[in-house]
């Protein structure tokens, strides 16, 4: 991480910002970029400084239907101004939202239960696996990120070493894609889940689920072929465990389909929804099997004072009419297959980059160093060259060395220019 620094003629009132913000949050929070980034509003792609600059965002997954989307902003104001209590009264919007969601997903998914972030519904998943299955293991992938709650974060091995991973918690290796197929692939990432299944076997620990990131996020971004989670699903399942899919990254679009999971042809038990539901509005939730659901329900009450509360459905509701009427996830698809035709072309002329992943608007690149391994302080550099030129990107995976390029999803073909063009003007510029 490194140290924000400041310079400029027009830098006082961001110092200010970092003073304030260094003595008043403390040191367990991280700012991107050398220089802080300042925005003060925002509309579709576009972020804006207060000089009204325009930044191109192609990093900020929440916003999935565009910044300040206004039919997203209208639903919140409406409901806000009308109601906003909790779910421990009758509300048609509670569940036209879980209508929605339910509708949307396959089976056997059926029920809806609402939280407040992503954390929140997968440690609400993880007990309700374990209430199920009667089992205490959760197997991960090496450099998972899954969230903040006590439970979650021994379950997120990318939080770094100090954080102490649970007793009942084993980690995998990631997926790796050799181009050899499905079958392949598949094959070597399930001998893993197997591998951790035995372990806890002999540790006398049952396995209560199998937790994955669709897209393996943290993990460098990994989508792989149709179908190669299939077998480690099975392995789960045979034994005893529940599948929990994490589509806080993946879902709702993202890779050019409602829903990441389904394209591996397995149905999951449960599956944790996040991020982007509320277009930044905070409203999260589990669905899943009504059997599952039911056994939680007869061992414990849940209620969650802001989750599903009208406001957040009312959002989560408007997110989902825009995405079916504006053709979201069409246009991630199109559009993304333009974002990695160009990406391909720009690490096919240059050695500085690597191979490029990820489907739809999510896109994984790899920067290299001279001799071909991970190069993560080029990368950074790319992210803060790609920042001078107005175009905010990440780096993320295991080196820290893979660009993440995951935009608003009414991203467009030029948008996919200005990105290209930003990044080839930052590689010439880093790498003479
Ligand atoms: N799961 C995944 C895959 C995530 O990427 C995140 C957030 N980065 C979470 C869960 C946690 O979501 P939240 O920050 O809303 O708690």
């Amino acid at each position: 991480m490194q140290e924000p620094a400041l310079t400029g003629r027009d830098d006082a009132v961001e110092s200010a910002l970092l003073d304030r913000r260094q003595r008043l949050l403390g040191a367990s929070y991280r700012l991107f970029y050398r220089q802080p980034f300042h925005p003060v509003r925002g509309e579709g792609v576009w972020l804006f400084d207060r000089h009204g600059a325009p930044y191109l965002d192609a990093y900020n997954n929440v916003a999935c239907v565009g910044h300040c989307h206004p039919r997203v902003v209208e639903a919140i104001a409406t409901q806000a101004a009308t109601l906003n209590t909790h779910t421990r009264y009758l509300h048609e919007t509670i569940l036209d939202c879980a209508e929605r969601l339910i509708d949307s997903l396959p089976a056997p998914l059926e029920q809806m239960v609402f939280t407040c972030s992503g954390s929140e519904a997968n440690d609400l998943a993880v007990r309700m696996a374990r209430a199920f299955t009667g089992g205490e293991g959760l197997i991960v992938t090496e450099l998972a990120y899954h969230g903040v709650t006590q439970a979650i974060a021994e379950a997120s091995p990318s939080l770094g070493v100090k954080v102490r991973l649970g007793n009942t918690v084993r980690t995998v290796p990631a997926p790796v894609d050799r181009g050899d197929g499905a079958a392949a692939m598949g094959k070597r990432f399930a001998a893993g889940v197997q591998a951790a299944i035995d372990d806890l076997a002999a540790h006398d620990i049952r396995p209560a689920a199998l937790l994955l990131d669709g897209v393996f996020s943290s993990d460098g971004i990994i989508t792989g072929p149709e179908g190669f989670l299939a077998p480690a699903i099975a392995a789960i399942h045979r034994a005893g465990g529940l599948y929990i899919a994490d589509e806080v990254q993946a879902g709702l679009g993202r890779t050019g389909v409602m829903w990441g999971f389904p394209r591996h042809g397995v149905s999951a038990d449960l599956v944790t929804l996040g991020k982007p539901l509320g277009n930044g509005h905070p409203v999260a939730g589990v669905a899943g099997r009504r059997d599952v659901m039911d056994h939680f329900g007869e061992t414990a009450r849940y209620f969650n004072t802001f989750g599903g509360n009208p406001v957040a459905c009312a959002a989560a509701l408007a997110v989902q009419s825009v995405i079916r009427d504006e053709g979201i996830a069409d246009n991630a698809a199109a559009v993304g297959a333009k974002l990695h035709a160009s990406l391909g072309q720009l690490a096919a002329a240059h050695s500085r980059l690597g191979d490029v992943r990820g489907s739809g608007l999510l896109a994984g690149v790899e920067v290299l160093d001279r001799q071909g391994g991970p190069d993560a302080g080029l990368a950074q550099t790319l992210v803060e060259g790609l920042r001078a030129r107005r175009v905010l990107i990440s780096a993320t995976g295991p080196h820290g060395n893979v660009l993440k390029i995951r935009p608003p999803l009414v991203f467009g073909d030029a948008h996919v220019s200005t990105l290209g063009n930003a990044l080839e003007a930052s590689l010439a510029a880093s790498t003479p």
